[in-house]
């Protein structure tokens, strides 16, 4: 039997924001997405993710993934949250202006491309990021 597949689609466009929070397979569960949404809003950008969450997770639509297989993004901020780094999915985030990593392997290939790297568990490292965004916005 053939059946016709349809492809869940994000609302947003990733390949014209201005700030990309990418999530990777260091994120433990689904709902803890919404860390990374809580940072795009503050920085006014939008989630995006590796192909693993997408595709064989479900997490996310199709069409946020970035890289060989999906979309090529040219943010002026991109933030890698437990992103490894692997090559295809760099190849989608080459036009980023800045690109900043955090991941708790100091030897993740990520780092390799990133301007900016944070060596730590996002979950520590993310709501400080938020906090003192937080902080910064409300001065
Ligand atoms: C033909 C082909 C095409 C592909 N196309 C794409 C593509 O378009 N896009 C794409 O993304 N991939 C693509 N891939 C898959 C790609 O090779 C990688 O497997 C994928 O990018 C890995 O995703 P990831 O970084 O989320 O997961 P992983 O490689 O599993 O990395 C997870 C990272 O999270 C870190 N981590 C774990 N827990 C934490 C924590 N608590 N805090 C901080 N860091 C943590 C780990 O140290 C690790 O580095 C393709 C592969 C093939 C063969």
């Amino acid at each position: 039997m053939i059946a016709r597949k349809t492809k869940e689609r994000s609302s947003q466009d990733i390949t014209e924001a201005k700030a990309v929070i990418c999530v990777g397979r260091g994120m433990e569960k689904q709902a803890d997405i919404g860390i990374a949404r809580q940072l795009a809003d503050l920085v006014g950008g939008a989630v995006g993710c590796t192909r693993p969450i997408s595709e064989e997770l479900h997490w996310l639509p199709d069409d946020l993934c970035i890289g060989l297989s999906g979309v090529q993004v040219k943010p002026d901020l991109y933030i890698g949250l437990g992103v490894s780094g692997q090559i295809q999915h760099v190849t989608g985030i080459r036009g980023a202006r800045v690109i900043c990593a955090v991941n708790k392997d100091e030897n993740a290939p990520i780092f390799q491309a990133a301007d900016l790297g944070i060596v730590g568990d996002l979950y520590d490292v993310t709501p400080k990021l938020i906090e003192e965004l937080l902080k910064a916005t409300s001065r």
